[in-house]
């Protein structure tokens, strides 16, 4: 590891040096493998942050209490401790920056990475395809990335973000918390008639909710892709 930011009070982003990276498209995770002193090893998946960019990897982990791996990457690991990362894995849930398609993204939690890696690819391609986030979190405080969405949707260029918060939103906000509903993507998507290409990424409880409104909605199916945080181990 070569650098991290700390991105909320419970997610960090960490910073790999892999010499020889081969380079990955925006929507793909890696393998973390974590072995102990006493040879006992794990592995956990973990998606790419930010598009390729030479033989740096960027991964946001967002410390699940009491779990086996994700506390390790994010209050342990520290500037200079070797990390064994697999990948880059994964061939569905991508965005390639040529694709013209407008593109809705929705992130519930930390769900939030590989989709930000489709922004930040958009943003480095130079790309001017319009792009809407729905982006759902318990509170303002656990938002990732937050000033550069900001500064990404001033720039005016085809980004818009919109937050819902489930369990605390900030002060004169219309809308009162709760879970993300139709009329949130109705407001904040695209109609179905524009055809975008949907990302939906989050637990799996949130994407499979998400993808059954999509559809009520009218959306394709086949233009809905999604990736379930769930537990991985093993
Ligand atoms: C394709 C893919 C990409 C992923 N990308 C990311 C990412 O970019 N950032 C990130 O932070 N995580 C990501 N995850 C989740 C990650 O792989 C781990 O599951 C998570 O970090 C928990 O691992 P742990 O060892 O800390 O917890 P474990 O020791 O595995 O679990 C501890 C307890 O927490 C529960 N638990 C496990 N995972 C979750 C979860 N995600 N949400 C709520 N409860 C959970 C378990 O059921 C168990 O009760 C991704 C998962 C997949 C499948």
């Amino acid at each position: 590891m070569v650098a991290y930011r700390e991105e909320t009070p419970t997610a960090r982003t960490v910073v790999l040096d892999v010499p020889g990276w081969p380079g990955h498209l925006p929507g793909q995770h890696v393998d973390v493998r974590l072995t102990a002193e006493d040879g006992y090893s794990t592995q956990r998946s973990y998606s790419i942050a930010a598009p390729t960019d030479g033989d740096r990897v960027e991964l946001t982990v967002q410390r699940v209490p009491n779990g086996e791996a994700s506390p390790y990457l994010t209050d342990v690991v520290s500037t200079g401790d070797p990390v064994e990362i697999r990948g880059p894995v994964g061939g569905w849930f991508v965005w390639h920056p040529t694709d013209t398609q407008p593109v809705l993204l929705v992130a519930g939690g930390s769900g939030m990475v590989p989709l930000m890696a489709m922004i930040r690819a958009r943003q480095a391609a130079g790309a001017r395809v319009r792009f809407r986030l729905v982006y759902s979190v318990r509170a303002p405080d656990e938002r990732y990335y937050a000033a550069e969405l900001r500064s990404l949707e001033r720039a005016g260029d085809g980004l818009d973000v919109a937050f819902v918060y489930t369990r605390t939103a900030p002060e004169g906000w219309p809308r009162p918390p709760g879970r993300i509903g139709a009329d949130d993507l109705t407001a904040h998507g695209w109609r179905a008639d524009v055809e975008p290409s949907c990302f939906v990424c989050g637990p799996t409880g949130f994407v499979e909710a998400v993808a059954n409104i999509l559809i009520d909605l009218g959306h394709d199916p086949r233009r809905i892709k999604t990736e379930r945080f769930g537990p991985t181990g093993g």
